[in-house]
């Protein structure tokens, strides 16, 4: 047993962890190494700036380490991310994506925490920005840096963020007409939903910013292709991100924007996924369903809820059945704390029995709640590799299977 404070302690791995601590509560395993390895292949191979989109972890660990290996804008979506990123980094430059923000918002991040940019996808947020950013002399903001989001596509993503934010294309002219007058700096953003699993989603999206920069006549200084850089998962094997990487940048170096237009793009996913995993143990065991200590209401909320089926590995050694298909239960007492999977795991596995579940570090620990007491897990750092990474560089190129459609 090691009885020192578990955050400065590195484990070799989940084993090891259930060996020392026979957690009764689930445990979220970092791994800081896997985090610095994204970011800084995001900071050297991105052909522009990469902002880190806060929402999909916002570990105030995770943004320390994402900030020391290169990332040094943050996408942030409401005050309580402004104030999180600006407590952890104070050189960081924050940017204020959500297109829907309150003035009392906007206010405090312009004057308080040095926030320039902002998104929007409406007159109305326009206007509440540059009442917000008006000073108590009544002069209005010369330093606006403006991004109009444009409504794209969602057909190439796993996850939909398409009929939520955006401006659709009709009234983009004018939208960006507007801004223009109040913009020091002006962008277009957009997203093509999360985990898009080929780069063509960014060129749909593209070509209709194409459309959109035509329409209004104005001149842009800055594209924004937001997030959607995928991570591994059983049954998503993406292409590398080095070809998103190159048909973004031919892409954008075709774009009718200023000279010297600057390209940014928001991962989150990307950026996190492989930082964390969990222990869960299991608590009983009902046919081909296994209860365990953690659900929708914990980590597992896309694996409820979107049926996202995360990597599972049994951490006992005395198993040896060949491997079934399970379904999981999570610990509240909702029936739609259930996770369909098919998850993997040996045929022999029994209550008592730990599992470590993989890919964890985006939308997981950022989920947790404390509905019916079940929200408790205790961080510790591993030194393993994730179960699977975009980053290693011993990947198999899936370009090589003949089920992904070449864009060459
Ligand atoms: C959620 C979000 C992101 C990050 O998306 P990923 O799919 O996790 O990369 C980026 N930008 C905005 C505006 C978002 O809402």
């Amino acid at each position: 047993m090691f009885w020192g404070s578990l955050e400065l302690y590195i484990y070799p791995d989940a084993r090891s962890v259930v060996r020392d601590l026979a957690p009764d509560e689930p445990i979220i395993l970092n791994r800081p190494h896997a985090a610095a390895r994204a970011a800084r292949f995001f900071a050297e191979k991105f052909p522009g700036k990469s902002l880190y989109a806060v929402k999909a972890n916002p570990s105030p660990d995770l943004v320390r380490i994402l900030w020391d290996n290169g990332i040094t804008h943050y996408d942030v979506a409401s005050i309580a991310e402004v104030r999180l990123v600006r407590a952890e980094l104070p050189d960081a430059v924050l940017c204020f994506m959500h297109p829907v923000k309150t003035e009392r918002a906007i206010r405090e991040a312009y004057f308080e925490h040095g926030v320039r940019t902002f998104s929007l996808d409406t007159v109305e947020e326009l206007e509440k920005i540059v009442r917000g950013c008006t000073n108590e002399a009544g002069e209005a903001a010369t330093d606006l840096r403006l991004c109009v989001r444009l409504r794209v596509s969602s057909e190439y993503s796993e996850l939909s963020l398409a009929s939520k934010f955006g401006v659709d294309l009709a009234d983009a002219g004018p939208l960006l007409q507007a801004t223009r007058q109040q913009a020091d700096w002006l962008g277009v953003c957009f997203h093509v939903g999360s985990q898009a699993m080929t780069p063509f989603a960014y060129v749909q999206a593209l070509e209709r910013v194409r459309a959109a920069i035509a329409d209004a006549s104005v001149v842009i200084d800055m594209i924004d292709v937001g997030g959607g850089f995928p991570s591994v998962y059983p049954g998503m094997e993406p292409p590398p991100l080095e070809d998103y990487f190159s048909v973004i940048h031919r892409h954008f170096e075709n774009l009718p924007v200023a000279y010297n237009a600057e390209l940014w793009c928001e991962p989150g996913r990307a950026l996190c996924a492989e930082y964390s995993s969990l222990i869960v143990r299991v608590e009983k065991r009902r046919g081909e369903e296994l209860f365990i200590n953690d659900g929708a209401y914990g980590a597992l909320f896309d694996a409820a809820h979107v049926d996202w089926r995360f990597p599972v590995v049994a951490l006992e050694d005395d198993l040896y059945e060949g491997e079934a298909e399970f379904s999981f239960y999570g610990p509240t007492c909702d029936d739609a704390d259930y996770m369909k999977g098919p998850f993997l795991l040996p045929g022999d596995i029994q209550a008592g029995d730990f599992i470590e579940i993989g890919m964890l570090g985006a939308y997981g620990a950022a989920m947790k709640t404390g509905f019916n007491g079940f929200g408790n897990a205790v961080p510790v750092n591993v030194a393993d590799e994730p179960m699977a990474s975009l980053y290693r560089g011993d990947r198999i190129d899936p370009r090589e299977s003949d089920n992904v459609v070449s864009l060459r």
